[in-house]
């Protein structure tokens, strides 16, 4: 048997044949095929509005800018997650306050936010980060009316859960990322994610407004349209008897601090043909999770899993089990290489020299002491998953 990590991507013959295509055309990058696949999905999560961008931390970065942040204000962030999620208001000279997770649903727990809320009313909070960790989509209904309570925006960072969605209070399924409750909500496409194009990111959103503000901020500040421009015909003509004409057509302002967070033509040619197949392989995922939570269900060592959980994307498979170690260890012997998600980001040394410490956000940390994400990705063969199984079960037997 060979390696079996615990995600890896896809790629077939048509994502080639996309890719071949898109390298051969006109644009390499700034091309069309990146509103194509922005539009596409757009559609797929139901947001109107999408902006891809170079990777899923500049998406977070960008979100966090646009939404806004100053140097006296505060996000509320939870520990489980990969950093990217935290280090984005940090990026924007804002700071940090962490709310622990729920131990049975591994997100953010609502009521550890309100309790951050009631117990810092002397500091300036403006927003909170929700992350959809292993797939499961937060309750944001729930994290939308406390939102509104307090006037703060919500970004939710939904990088493992393209597809996946919550059943809101009116009994309505709810997808990640469909902008309904969420301010913004951002995607990752790197290669272990559900969609890979390499390195990638999206962000999705219903506010026109802020979507025009991320299309600037996404390359340089830079702004083309006239009804916009700040600056004179006449200036912009390097002419002052030319003030009645309109702008020249190579005219553009730098209106803000942006960035080159662009993605390729290329890049989005290969996302877009990754998403035809996005329905068919979040079915294979919620098999293999469904016999996974079959199968170990009666294992000894294992204390509490992902389960199964309707909406839920399954971007890792999460087992809580005694011995974490020596299983880790035991199933690379195997050349089964499960994976930590994640080592809380408050106990991360950058977060430590801030002041935080062991046993600030105890659900966390039990968590982490505990969990093992072992293989989940949709071209994982049955054969492979019966290896991973037998493994686990039987490392607890002997
Ligand atoms: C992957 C990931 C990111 C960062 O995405 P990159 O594309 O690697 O920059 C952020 N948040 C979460 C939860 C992720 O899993």
């Amino acid at each position: 048997m060979k390696a079996i990590p615990y995600g890896r991507q896809e790629i077939t013959e048509e994502d080639i044949r996309a890719v071949i295509e898109a390298l051969q055309s006109e644009f390499l990058t700034q091309g069309p095929r990146i509103l194509k696949f922005e539009q596409e999905f757009a559609e797929y999560v139901g947001a109107n509005f999408a902006i891809a961008v170079s990777n899923g931390t500049a998406a977070l970065h960008l979100s966090v800018l646009a939404l806004g942040i100053k140097e006296d204000e505060y996000v509320i962030c939870s520990p489980i997650t990969f950093a990217a999620s935290v280090n984005c208001v940090k990026y924007c000279g804002g700071n940090i306050l962490f709310a622990d997770i729920d131990p049975t649903t591994y997100l953010m727990d609502i009521e550890s936010v309100k309790s951050v809320l009631e117990s810092n009313t002397d500091k300036k909070i403006v927003g909170i980060i929700p992350v959809d960790f292993a797939g499961r989509v937060v309750q944001l209904d729930e994290f939308k009316k406390l939102a509104n309570q307090h006037g703060l925006w919500i970004l939710e960072d939904s990088c493992h859960s393209p597809g996946g969605f919550f059943i809101d209070s009116a009994g309505e399924n709810q997808k990640a990322g469909n902008g309904n409750f969420a301010d913004a909500s951002i995607f990752s496409f790197h290669p272990v994610k559900h969609i890979a194009t390499g390195e990638g990111g999206m962000i999705t959103t219903n506010n026109e407004n802020l979507y025009q503000k991320l299309m600037e901020l996404r390359t340089h500040g830079i702004t083309r349209n006239p009804l916009k421009f700040e600056n004179s015909i006449a200036f912009a003509n390097g002419n002052s008897n030319l003030d009645g004409l309109d702008y020249p057509l190579w005219y553009m302002e730098m209106q803000s601090l942006g960035y080159n967070y662009r993605i390729t033509d290329f890049q989005a040619a290969l996302g877009s043909s990754q998403l035809l197949r996005a329905d068919k392989n979040l079915e294979r995922r919620r098999q293999i999770a469904l016999r996974y939570s079959k199968e170990l269900s009666d294992c000894k060592g294992v204390i509490h899993s992902s389960g199964i959980i309707e909406g839920h994307a399954y971007h890792l498979y999460v087992l809580e089990v005694v011995d974490r170690r020596g299983l880790y260890d035991f199933l690379r012997s195997e050349q089964i290489f499960a994976q930590i998600h994640y080592i809380p980001v408050h106990l991360m040394p950058f977060y430590k020299h801030q002041g935080w410490k062991e046993g600030d956000f105890p659900n966390a940390e039990t968590y982490y002491s505990r969990c093992i994400s072992i293989p989940m990705f949709p071209s994982m063969s049955d054969n492979e998953q019966s290896f991973v199984i037998e493994k686990i079960i039987n490392y607890y037997l002997i």
